[in-house]
């Protein structure tokens, strides 16, 4: 058994991170008995001063022809400028949409060894387990957006829009993750003032009553789940939302588990491949030193295993290898709160090692 990986390491810690989950996909696929042909493309700021384009066509047409895709991350000041008409997060949306990756998987599971870390008190957070679905390729990153009028007058706008089959997609792909899991889905709206909430509403109500009666099912407005968030954590199981909702609600998750260094995500379309990376950025601070925490992209490379490859077992090893390191005391610096801590190398060997 073989399976073809796209590895887009991108910018700044991106090819630090990728290249450690790679020597950890290599190491599992021999214990577990599959191997992994991996090759490796240009995407977001290197891709542009490569080529001049964030998403060269070389690297869509070898997603396509893919099991998988692996990303570090995108972006940094060398592209900053805000007036450039070409910028890294473009080569990001553009494979989403062109691999038509519409819902991105986000678990919020702190680890019970680094509780202390979050900014949160622990009775609160322990016992947290929630699955973001976040709607990925539509709502107002994709909708039309100009300008008209000048001085005092000048006006923007940004269409926010859903089709009934956009919503119904993600809908059930979130239920089904829901009965694999706690068997509770929430989707999270704000109908009571926009009308593609209203259209979002209706349309997951009559999915969840004509396929998933089965279902606990529930609807929260997006300003309350705010609070519920980090009120009352544990209370959620599967959360199903638009693109720009849960842009801000995973991002207010992922302060849960106290560091952007151990989450993973994961996009997914319909049968095609996944694309799965870590979800902080390219952290231009640290790039190079060495220092990185690559658990976030080592998780992301297990959620790949579980969701594209089908080789769970193979997921439940890294995953296990990374709560026994943690459990044993071992971490980077943005996770060790000043006390020792290991460096990217020194990390990904404790990883290497647990798998077995
Ligand atoms: P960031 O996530 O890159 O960094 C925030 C802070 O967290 C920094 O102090 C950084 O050093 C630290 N950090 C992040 N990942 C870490 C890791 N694995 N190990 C140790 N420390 C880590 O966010 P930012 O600084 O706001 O953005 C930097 C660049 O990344 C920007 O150009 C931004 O546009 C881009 N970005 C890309 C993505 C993506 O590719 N998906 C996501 C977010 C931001």
């Amino acid at each position: 058994m073989s399976f073809k990986i796209i590895l887009l390491p991108g910018d700044g810690i991106g090819p630090e991170i990728v290249s450690a989950a790679v020597k950890v996909l290599e190491k599992v696929g021999k214990v577990c008995g599959f191997s992994l042909e991996f090759a490796e493309h240009l995407i977001g700021g290197i891709a542009i001063d490569k080529t001049g384009n964030p998403l060269p066509e070389e690297t869509v047409t070898a997603c396509k022809a893919s099991d998988a895709i692996l990303l570090g991350a995108v972006g940094g000041p060398k592209w900053d400028d805000p007036s450039a008409k070409v910028r890294p997060e473009q080569g990001l949306l553009g494979i989403r949409k062109t691999l038509e990756l519409f819902a991105n998987l986000r678990p919020i599971q702190p680890f019970d060894e680094l509780l202390d870390a979050s900014p949160l008190k622990r009775e609160i957070v322990e016992g947290t387990d929630i699955l973001f679905v976040r709607e990925l390729t539509g709502d107002v990153y994709f909708g039309e957006s100009g300008r008209y009028g000048e001085g005092k007058e000048e006006t923007a706008f940004q269409q926010m829009i859903y089709s009934v089959g956009e919503v119904e997609r993600v809908v059930r792909l979130a239920a089904l993750a829901a009965r694999d899991r706690r068997n509770h889905l929430t989707s999270v709206d704000k109908a009571n003032v926009l009308e593609p909430s209203r259209l979002w509403r209706q349309t997951a109500a009559r999915v969840m009553k004509e396929e998933f009666r089965d279902v606990k099912y529930d609807v929260v407005l997006v300003d309350a789940m705010a609070m519920y968030l980090i009120q009352r954590p544990r209370d959620f199981d599967v959360v199903v939302t638009a693109n720009l909702f849960g842009d801000i609600l995973t991002d207010e998750a992922s302060i849960l588990p106290g560091s952007l260094g151990m989450l993973p995500s994961a996009s997914i379309g319909a049968g095609g491949p996944g694309l799965y990376e870590p979800i902080h950025g390219s952290a231009p601070d640290i790039a190079g030193k060495g220092i990185a925490n690559p658990l976030a992209t080592i998780l992301a490379a297990a959620m790949m295993l579980r969701y594209s490859l089908k080789r769970d077992d193979a997921a439940e090893k890294i995953e296990a290898a990374v709560r026994s390191l943690l459990a044993d005391g071992l971490r980077t610096a943005d996770i060790a709160r000043g006390k020792p801590s290991l460096n990217t190398a020194q990390m990904l060997d404790a990883v290497l090692t647990r798998i077995v």
